[in-house]
């Protein structure tokens, strides 16, 4: 402990105080503490969407009033440019420190590549926390590998996987490099003279949405003790059910979390090693072939290929989809795209998707990949457009899983969804939500069953289309 020696801890979608491996070393290594949460909206390379904005809104109400419930400190909000802010606070305060956990987007490494030179005089260290393994960690043997060619970050001759199950394996294999949890801290001292915002300040909230936004946050608790416990309680009453549950929307089956490992409130590590607990203990005899899991990695999969590919919402990772015929007129569009959006496609489960989203921030994943299927191969509209709306309206926007999740249902990812499997949408109701459950929790007592498409034709020229790349 270096005694009346000072760290800025430098949070960003790590807004918790278990397993923070930065705020962890920072208290070991330092007397004081300063909580700093530095806003910029195109921190991860675009616009943050709507429906995320809201929810980081409330998460750092939150983790505020962890902080001081807990410690009695607060947290320092600032608005800008990471370095013109670190600057500023220098010539107020004198810190000796820079503690952050790494992020995986281009901007967001290239910005803390600028911490660390410009700081190179002070102590600045980056840790692990937002996933299990680093992405460039998990890496293939030179035979199996592809080599980066799109944007890639230090991706030249950098080998990575393409395909998720050997990805998967490799990970179970190198579960010894998922680093220990890391305690919360016992107390944090904070002196210090800096003056933050307040949360409200940083225009998080819409100002013309009326009261959608107000709307989307009761679906969703804040409390850090309810996340935890309501996780522990999808552990214990529901894992060994997931596989079978986890494509029926109506069931509840799955564990909800994705928001919350999106802004780090719940540590992929903790989770990971819950889940490996529970398999043991309920005996669940299939530790090396668990869907949860798999899920779990599903997610370390699409920051590994997003890492090697940052341009992925932009540009299809399997180039020979690039050419892929859209119907693009502004026309189109605009009647089509809309009525998408708005739930207004006359098929019952496609339009109870896009409310469920609309009001939660969230949809089921067996609906998501319906959605996306019938915008890009019944509507034939750009994958990208899908990818916006989504992360517009989704409180779990990811910029990894997001776009990887898009161009796995067009074709153009990895380890992609054939081309040929178009989800049919009147025979996924059948099979996912044959009691009706799912669609008429959300859908209006006045939806209408005008179809805006035949199905079967637009199948024809979409195959059609794919056979034509
Ligand atoms: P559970 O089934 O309980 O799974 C646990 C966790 O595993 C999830 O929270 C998530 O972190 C991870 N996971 C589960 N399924 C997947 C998957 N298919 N790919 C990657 N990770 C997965 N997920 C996001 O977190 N953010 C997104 O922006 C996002 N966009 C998507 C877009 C499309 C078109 C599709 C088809 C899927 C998308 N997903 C996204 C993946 C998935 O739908 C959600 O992670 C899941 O529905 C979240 O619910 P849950 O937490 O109950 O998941």
């Amino acid at each position: 402990m270096m005694q009346g020696k000072t760290a800025i801890v430098l949070f960003s979608d790590d807004f918790r105080i278990n397993d923070n491996p930065a705020l962890y070393n920072a208290c070991q290594n330092y007397q004081n503490i300063i909580p700093m949460y530095i806003y910029q909206e195109d921190y991860l390379g675009r616009k943050l969407g709507t429906a995320s904005k809201v929810f980081l809104h409330n998460v750092l109400n939150s983790f505020d009033k962890l902080l001081l419930t807990q410690f009695n400190i607060r947290l320092i909000i600032q608005k800008g440019d990471s370095i013109e802010v670190l600057k500023e606070t220098l010539k107020k305060t004198r810190f000796d420190a820079i503690y952050f956990n790494e992020s995986y987007t281009l901007n967001q490494i290239e910005n803390e590549d600028k911490i660390k030179n410009y700081f190179n005089h002070l102590d600045v260290r980056c840790f692990k926390a937002k996933l299990l393994f680093h992405p460039s960690e998990i890496k293939p043997s030179s035979k199996t590998g592809s080599t980066s060619t799109i944007n890639g970050v230090n991706a030249a001759n950098h080998k990575f996987y393409k395909v998720f199950t050997p990805f998967a394996k490799q990970c179970l294999k190198n579960t010894h490099l998922i680093e220990e949890i890391y305690e919360k801290p016992q107390k944090i001292n904070s002196v210090h003279n800096i003056k933050g915002v307040e949360v409200l300040q940083l225009n998080l909230i819409p100002k013309k949405q009326g009261l959608w936004h107000e709307k989307l946050i009761t679906h969703w608790t804040f409390s850090f003790d309810e996340i935890e416990n309501n996780f522990i309680n999808f552990l214990e009453n529901k894992l060994k059910f997931y596989k079978e549950n986890r494509n029926i929307p109506s069931n509840k089956g799955t564990a909800n979390i994705s928001a919350y490992l999106r802004f780090g409130i719940l540590s992929p590590k903790i989770c990971f090693n819950a889940v490996m607990l529970a398999i043991a203990n309920q005996c669940l005899n299939e530790t090396e072939n668990n869907q949860f899991v798999f899920e779990l990695l599903w997610r370390e999969f699409a920051y590994h290929v997003m890492f090697f590919n940052q341009n992925i919402a932009n540009q299809e990772l399997r180039p020979e989809y690039k050419n892929f015929q859209w119907n693009d007129s502004q026309d189109f569009l605009s009647k089509f795209l809309s009525k998408w959006q708005k739930g207004q496609t006359g098929f019952d489960i496609v339009d109870a998707g896009m409310n469920e989203l609309w009001h939660t921030g969230v949809m089921h994943n067996r609906i998501r990949m319906v959605v996306a299927s019938f915008l890009t191969k019944d509507l034939l509209i750009n994958w990208r457009h899908g990818e916006q709306w989504f992360w517009d309206t989704l409180v779990d926007a990811d910029p990894a899983v997001n776009p990887f999740s898009w161009q796995w249902v067009f074709g153009s990812g990895f380890d992609a969804a054939p081309y040929f499997r178009i989800f049919n949408p009147t025979s996924q109701k059948q099979k996912f939500d044959n009691n009706n459950l799912y669609c008429k929790k959300w859908l209006n007592s006045n939806w209408k069953a005008d179809m805006i498409v035949n199905h079967d034709i637009q199948r024809k020229i979409a195959l059609e289309r794919y056979k034509n790349l």
